[in-house]
């Protein structure tokens, strides 16, 4: 079946009620072959090729086998039939982000990894790419040589070209058309759901997205510029409530969303991209974020630990006494870091608690006996 022909007898945007049953019988258009070299798809494709020798190359790829095969099983169960052109990567860059070029090299963020709460939001973010993919909306959208490298360069491996260069594409048009954003949103959700996964978490991960955004200081009410994913993905008040609409008729939301093979899956690394992403220093967002995570899972010492270091680094009184509380209650909680002890030894002999201190430091040096800090731990313990 041709493009065109596909196009209409699927009728992008039919009636509401009839999607239930368009989800069982979803077919993806067919699988894309590879376009001559001397036409402008054939030059994208082959500047996606290059892009992907060097992130094969390149030290942010996350090097961990287990990993990337359970990622690329989320995309060949959406990717059907498509499966066999597409390559998954896991990148480490604490921004959330995923991507699928055209040449089929899809990149996946760890700040989107760290910030799914669920495999079902993954697969919603993943399918909307694929979306993009099999209708080929990224040539749609780049007709010329330099918007072509302006694309290349969100797919590319640079880790952040820095956020005034995501602005700049934004505001030169970078973006998906609404009409490429409801055919991609429609199609991420048609495809997670014959996946198997509930299709309201796609409209939550999403909104979660926004609402870190909205909780920095600096938020000007357009994502656009601050954030890659949303950059090139407009997210507006029409699109949540089309992607309500849609998972509402599709059903299926009473289904497992997956929570525990995610959070086996990026256990490893967790700690790592935690770590990064205090080093974006955008610390509204990482207040909102660790504060979903710690609600989500009350017992995860990890995300509670660095929930804690959010406050700490917000500073002032009001941080101080939110960060030792925090820090109290990760240290009693499973998979809290030794790290925790060693802020709660610093805080307390800031405050001049000696005792509480030692016992803090103890901890840490039993923990960690021999950390790279461990000399200057063992003085403050001598300390009258
Ligand atoms: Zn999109």
């Amino acid at each position: 079946m041709d493009r065109r022909r596909f196009i209409r007898t699927c009728g992008w945007y039919g009636a509401a009620a009839l999607l239930g049953r368009a989800l069982a019988a979803r077919n993806l258009p067919p699988r894309l072959s590879r376009p001559p070299l001397d036409t402008p798809e054939g030059g994208l494709w082959a500047q996606c090729d290059r892009i992907e020798a060097q992130l094969r190359a390149s030290p942010l790829l996350v090097r961990d086998e287990a990993l990337a095969s359970y990622l690329h099983g989320i995309v060949c169960r959406l990717a059907q039939e498509h499966c066999p052109d597409v390559r998954t990567y896991a990148v480490r860059t604490p921004w959330f982000n995923a991507t699928m070029a055209p040449n089929g090299m899809t990149q996946v963020w760890s700040g989107l990894l760290l910030r799914c709460g669920n495999e079902a939001q993954l697969a919603a973010v993943l399918g909307h790419e694929l979306g993009h993919y099999v209708m080929r909306h990224s040539l749609e959208s780049l007709k010329d040589v330099k918007s072509r490298s302006a694309w290349a360069a969100v797919v590319g491996v640079v880790p952040i070209a820095g956020l005034a260069a995501v602005s700049a594409l934004a505001a030169g048009g970078m973006a998906f058309s609404r009409d490429h954003e409801r055919a991609a949103d429609r199609i991420g959700l048609e495809v997670m759901a014959a996946a198997g996964y509930p299709p309201m978490e796609a409209s939550r991960i999403w909104q979660d997205l926004l609402d870190e955004l909205k909780a920095e200081q600096d938020w000007t009410g357009d994502a656009r510029k601050q954030s890659i994913l949303f950059a090139t993905h407009p997210p507006t008040e029409e699109r949540r409530k089309h992607l309500e609409e849609l998972a509402a008729a599709a059903g299926g939301n009473d289904r497992d969303p997956g929570a525990g093979p995610l959070r086996q899956a990026i256990a490893p690394h967790r700690m790592g991209w935690m770590e990064d992403e205090l080093k974006r220093r955008r610390l509204g967002e990482s207040l909102a974020l660790f504060t979903r995570l710690s609600q989500a899972e009350p017992e995860d010492g990890l995300a509670r630990y660095f929930l804690g270091e959010v406050h700490r680094l917000r500073g002032g009184d009001e941080g101080e006494r939110l960060a030792l509380e925090t820090y109290e209650k990760a240290a009693g909680l499973p998979g809290a870091p030794a790290e925790v002890h060693r802020a709660l030894g610093r805080m307390h002999r800031k405050a001049g608690r000696a005792d509480a201190m030692k016992q803090a430091f103890a901890r840490y040096l039993e923990l960690r006996p021999d950390a790279g800090d461990a000399e200057m731990i063992r003085s403050y313990l001598k300390e009258p």
